[in-house]
């Protein structure tokens, strides 16, 4: 564990140059790290096909439209979107400073495989690249459209984030306006790029391989790291190593060391605690409005919301109330875990077993 000069844990704060914002680093708090038990939980036999799951293939969802016999990776529009181009256009005014407008946008699903009990951890490495490419398609296809500026692609995975089917899926919500985590993003990258000539990322890129304690996984083309200014304990960016400002721009030998990156950190993440672990993973890619985004890197960003089995990060007052985190793990300590795992999923069994 990286210790303060008195042997401590890290008490300090440290700066995310992507948000613009301060963390703080309270890991001296905690006495000793997790100590790698695994939480008893019953493996429930899960089936390949559910008959009442609207993802599954076949099965009709609630807008009557019945889905096909898919075998790879299926889009369809979202049957209850929060953003629609048939959103409500004749709104009640507001009143003095408040505005309103038209929630208008286009919201879809990406079903990952037609088996109900896989998770994206387990696809085949060929599996995940080829719902690269399905996300790929979607952020051109949908960030041409005028009306859209942003395409947030996105999975939450597990119940703690409120995931009621496990069929394992990701959402995309192409909006009129730039999420707010991409236009902080873009406007650090482009100042950034403007003043050094830079992708901003490169640089983060560069200390992580420069401190070299905090790397998840890695091959020739591709990173994953812990950051040194994570909020959350568990934490992990997946990158490119050259700057794209959107997956879009992977070519293939890119998108397939991309892919072995991501499936290397998802994998790690199960067998952390031998169970499937939830997150909220988000592809941070540029907006798609005119703006100059040269600077901009594409990456994805894992948010997992447990600090150590069943007990999650609480946001509260500082969080909430304030709007800067409060970490009370060491990064440099949670790295340290999720490299001292297999790199083979826990569920695939060897024939010794
Ligand atoms: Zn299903
Ligand atoms: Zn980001």
């Amino acid at each position: 564990m990286t210790t303060s000069p008195h042997g401590q844990g890290i008490w300090e704060e440290r700066w995310h140059p992507l948000r613009e914002e301060w963390v703080i680093v309270a890991a001296h708090r905690q006495d000793r790290p997790w100590s790698g038990e695994t939480v008893p939980h019953e493996e429930q036999q899960i089936p390949a096909y559910v008959s009442d799951c609207y993802l599954c293939p076949g099965n009709a969802r609630v807008s009557g439209a019945i889905n096909p016999t898919y075998d790879g990776v299926f889009v369809f529009d979202n049957d209850h979107p929060c953003v629609g181009l048939n959103a409500p256009a004749n709104l009640a005014p507001a009143t003095g400073i408040n505005k309103n407008r038209p929630a208008t946008g286009i919201a879809r699903v990406v079903c990952y495989t037609p088996r109900h009990d896989l998770s994206l951890a387990q696809l085949q490495t060929v599996e995940v690249e080829n719902l690269l490419t399905a996300w790929q398609k979607q952020y051109r296809e949908l960030g041409s459209r005028d009306d859209v500026n942003h395409v947030l692609i996105f999975e939450n995975k597990g119940e703690v984030v409120g995931v009621s089917n496990r069929h394992p899926h990701s959402q995309i919500y192409a909006t009129n306006f730039v999420f707010k985590t991409i236009e902080t993003e873009a406007r650090a990258s482009a100042r950034h790029y403007q003043q050094t000539g830079r992708p901003i990322f490169q640089e983060i890129i560069e200390a992580e391989q420069t401190d070299n304690n905090r790397i998840i996984a890695e091959n020739q083309k591709s990173i994953a790291f812990l950051p040194y200014f994570a909020r959350y304990a568990y934490e992990v960016y997946v990158a490119p190593k050259q700057t794209h400002s959107s997956l879009a721009d992977l070519d293939d030998s890119e998108v397939q060391d991309f892919a072995a990156t991501l499936k290397e950190v998802l994998v790690r993440f199960d067998n952390l605690w031998q169970m499937p672990f939830p997150y909220v993973m988000a592809l941070h890619q540029a907006p798609t409005d005119d703006g100059d985004h040269r600077g901009f890197h594409f990456h994805v960003e894992f948010h997992p919301p447990l600090r150590i089995p069943n007990l999650l990060k609480y946001l509260a007052g500082p969080e909430i109330g304030g709007g800067n985190f409060l970490s009370d793990t060491s990064p440099e300590q949670k790295a340290i875990e999720l490299r001292s795992v297999p790199a083979t999923h826990y569920s695939v069994k060897t024939p010794h077993e």
